[in-house]
């Protein structure tokens, strides 16, 4: 049925590289390797207190239109197919960019992926959260576990794209909090690793660290595909 499913699918919209316009894949292996810039901000002690976050990681630009397609053909046009792809190109980058998993084996630290939440009418609207597309797809290693709902859209917000750099930080505070029907005490003394698909003015992303910031975790780190 899947694969029947999956032949209509291919006739009716054939995959093609978003890059280069290679059949039968969204994203050629040549393209890609074109394509990357990867990008790890460890952050120093100031920053990181001020912040709450200790790394930011981002696989390319989102002013190459490769990665804006990339994220745009899974937000706007549903090509569920892309998640999986931007999530081993982000398990590839956390494996051989930074050294967050080796440092949690050393210390003996439980690893957290927690994908950055979607409201409930954006959810209706879209019919799935990429994030959590994207964290669902991650193949982890056996220390780390997947909280999908850790993180909670407590208000909507409209489309962050037209604000300029202080109205997103206004426009999003108290946005994010915590699922407290979940045991909060799982997260504690854990290294945090937040997913999103595009950091731009980092508001998202620091409005959830600050919601995390009550439970303790021992470190929060943030990986996204492109950087605005
Ligand atoms: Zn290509």
């Amino acid at each position: 049925m899947g694969g029947f499913f999956h032949t209509i699918c291919d006739y009716i919209a054939p995959k093609r590289c978003i890059g280069c316009g290679t059949m039968d894949t969204w994203m050629c292996s040549s393209c890609i390797q074109k394509n990357l810039a990867i990008q790890h901000i460890p952050f120093d002690q100031a920053v990181t207190q001020a912040l709450h976050i200790h790394s930011l990681t981002t696989i390319g630009a989102y002013g190459n239109p490769f990665w804006r397609k990339a994220i745009t053909q899974l937000k706007f046009q549903y090509t569920v197919e892309m998640a999986p792809l931007l999530s081993l190109l982000l398990r590839e980058t956390l494996l051989r960019h930074t050294t967050i998993l080796q440092h949690a084996a050393q210390h003996h630290r439980k690893i957290c992926v927690l994908p950055l939440p979607a409201h409930p009418k954006r959810l209706r609207e879209r019919g799935f959260n990429q994030t959590e597309l994207i964290a669902r797809s991650f193949h982890l290693p056996p220390h780390c576990v997947l909280y999908p709902h850790a993180l909670q859209k407590i208000r909507y917000t409209h489309s962050q794209t037209h604000f300029d750099y202080t109205t997103r930080f206004t426009n999003i505070a108290g946005t994010i909090g915590i699922n407290q029907n979940m045991v909060l005490q799982e997260l504690r003394s854990s290294i945090i690793i937040l997913i999103d698909d595009v950091i731009t003015t980092g508001a998202t992303i620091r409005e959830a660290a600050q919601a995390l910031s009550t439970v303790q975790p021992s470190e929060i780190h943030a990986l996204a595909i492109a950087r605005g």
